[in-house]
């Protein structure tokens, strides 16, 4: 699992517009500024391949980009923007939510939670919903190789981790899989790409 070389396909406004190809995909979801697409970028090693702009707009699309020719990494709508109308905020929901339930390639959503900080309730609802609604997820947890900030609350990501996964825990049936991340120094790239590989060949 070490090359990968990634091309953009297209961009998608509704699921039915996505790719036909039936190749298997793994969607990556998170609040905005959670790290996606720094996160996009350790996977691939490419600089700029994920749309870098945090202004919403930029990426309110379906975006997939196909990976060694035989997968597909799809990048969704960040949620949570502070600044965006809640009738868009609405509206991303709708859309995403459609593309999880009725995705069929979707092999599991990558749901992106920042390790830097405590647990936001937004993220809470997301990992609720994903959970009850049976779809199969990962938690993939960013920014691990930050310290512990006063600001921030005080803990470490590990604490934060654990913590999370505590407060989830009565939605799952069986607790989701985990990984730990950093954008930064590639912590736990060789994990996702060994993750992806194990899922894809059930
Ligand atoms: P996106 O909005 O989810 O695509 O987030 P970005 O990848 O653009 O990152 C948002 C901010 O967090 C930027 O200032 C990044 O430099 C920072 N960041 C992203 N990933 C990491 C990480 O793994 N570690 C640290 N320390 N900072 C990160």
């Amino acid at each position: 699992a070490q090359i990968v070389q990634a091309e953009f396909i297209k961009s998608s406004v509704r699921t039915e517009a996505c790719p036909s190809d039936g190749l298997p995909e793994f969607a990556l979801v998170g609040r905005s500024n959670v790290g996606k697409s720094s996160l996009l970028n350790s996977i691939v090693r490419r600089k700029k391949l994920a749309l870098t702009s945090k202004k919403p707009g930029k990426t309110q699309c379906i975006n997939h980009f196909r990976v060694n020719d035989s997968w597909y990494l799809v990048d969704l709508p960040g949620y949570g923007y502070a600044s965006a109308p809640q009738e868009l905020r609405t509206d991303w929901n709708k859309f995403t939510k459609d593309y999880f339930l009725n995705r069929s390639t979707l092999v599991s959503v990558f749901l992106l939670i920042d390790a830097s900080i405590p647990a936001k309730k937004i993220d809470l609802e997301y990992a609720s919903w994903l959970g009850q609604n049976q779809v199969p997820m990962t938690l993939i947890f960013t920014k691990c190789d930050k310290r512990k900030k006063k600001k921030n609350g005080g803990k470490r990501p590990e604490e934060n981790v654990n913590e999370f996964q505590e407060l989830i825990r009565d939605f799952f049936e069986t607790a989701p899989p985990w990984i730990m991340t950093s954008g930064v120094t590639n912590q736990g790239r060789d994990e996702m790409l060994l993750h992806m590989a194990q899922l894809r060949n059930y």
